[in-house]
């Protein structure tokens, strides 16, 4: 950012310099012609010797992309239902990956086929008249550190509880993590198909850490599964469908796209590779984007299934190339108008580091509370 000095002052008023120093001179102010002025100072000059002074600030990036991300930023656009975004947590062993995987290879299934063969960081099931994008974060750390970074992109949390196991320290983890988050728990009580379970046993574990069972009046909705079988995942896939309906989750899908890097990584043969998820606008291949300290033009997108695809709306997953280097996990990502603009953050945030841009993340306001308090 250039400072103000007498001699851009003096141009911009077109008046001579001397004069500005003799103004500031009555005033008691001794400057030269090299020296910086405040705002202040070059008002009251101008105000002084009759001329109309507007100052332009230089843009401040960081605070444009900010409000991409509030909601005023749409106020009057037209909102449209979003798929709802869930995350499964759960205690290691619990039964997390067998769920996942009986989720993925029904809705696999019924579509394409390809089947499970690599790993994915989102995927989308459709269920009903619903469409719900499930998050496969690496566990409760994860999650933790996306919020650190205030990317919340998570609307329910699934808490995988197995049956035989019970409410165990990383459990308690999660409960927490999703308590932060404001985010509504639904529990999966699993390996429902094992001998000998003391149901009651684990209800009671509940509703000792607050999440009193519905069936015992509470507002927890816990439900019976078994990954192994498939059993009871219909009904958790209902559960989620009827939460996600009173959250009334809607977004504005014309827009430039905004969301969060859930992973990148770089390979040898397409470069890097981000797994992006759009949480408004619609990202399209040709966008500049801005994703932590990288940035670049996207080359290509896939979907979860590796299906070349052009667009993607909000809550979707994407797989796309073209960053120049890998982004940050957990880092929110903005299309822009140029790539310059992009570029000139991207280095900036660089520049300043790790640690500065993580400050610089976590305070940027999240939600109306966040901007009024
Ligand atoms: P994760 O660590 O939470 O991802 O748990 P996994 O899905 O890897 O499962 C851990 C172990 O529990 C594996 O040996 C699974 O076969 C077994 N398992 C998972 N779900 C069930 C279930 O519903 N019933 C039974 N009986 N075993 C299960
Ligand atoms: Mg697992």
């Amino acid at each position: 950012e250039l400072p103000m000095t007498v001699r851009t002052l003096s141009e911009a008023m077109g008046r001579p310099a001397n004069q500005i120093i003799g103004t500031l001179m009555k005033q008691g102010v001794m400057v030269r012609i090299n020296d910086a002025l405040t705002e202040e100072l070059a008002l009251e000059v101008a105000m002084e010797l009759g001329v109309e002074l507007e100052i332009k600030r230089e843009r401040d990036l960081e605070d444009e992309l900010a409000a991409m991300l509030s909601d005023e930023y749409d106020e009057g656009a037209e909102l449209e239902p979003r798929p709802c975004i869930v995350t499964i947590l759960g205690h290691v062993d619990h039964g997390k990956t067998t769920m996942v995987d009986k989720l993925r290879s029904a809705s696999v299934a019924a579509g394409e086929a390809g089947g499970i063969t690599q790993h994915i960081a989102a995927y989308q099931v459709d269920h009903g008249d619903h469409r719900i994008t499930f998050v496969d974060t690496p566990g409760h750390a994860a999650f933790g550190e996306m919020r650190a970074r205030g990317a919340n992109v998570t609307d329910i949390v699934v808490l995988v509880v197995a049956a035989d196991d019970g409410v165990m320290p990383q459990t308690e983890e999660c409960i927490s993590h999703a308590k932060a988050a404001g985010v509504p728990i639904i529990v999966a009580l699993n390996k429902m198909d094992l001998e000998g379970i003391d149901d009651q046993k684990i209800l009671q574990q509940l509703a000792t850490r607050e999440l009193l069972p519905s069936e015992w009046g509470g507002d927890t909705e816990v439900i019976r599964t078994s990954g192994e079988t498939g059993a009871g995942l219909d009904e958790l896939l209902d559960t989620i469908n009827i939460t996600s309906e009173l959250q009334e989750l809607q977004t504005n899908p014309d827009r430039d796209a905004v969301g969060v890097c859930l992973e990148a990584f770089r390979d040898e043969g397409r470069g890097v590779i981000s797994w992006l998820i759009v949480q408004k606008g619609t990202l399209e291949v040709g966008d500049v984007i801005l994703c932590g300290s990288a940035h670049g033009r996207i080359r290509s997108m896939f979907d979860e299934h590796d299906n070349e695809i052009e667009a993607a709306g909000p809550s979707t997953p994407v797989k796309v190339t073209g960053l120049d280097k890998v982004p940050e996990t957990g880092s929110h990502f903005f299309v822009l108008d140029e790539i310059e603009e992009a570029r000139e953050v991207a280095e900036k945030r660089g520049h300043t580091g790790r640690s500065a841009y993580l400050a610089a993340t976590a305070r940027r306001p999240q939600t109306l509370e966040d901007i009024l308090d």
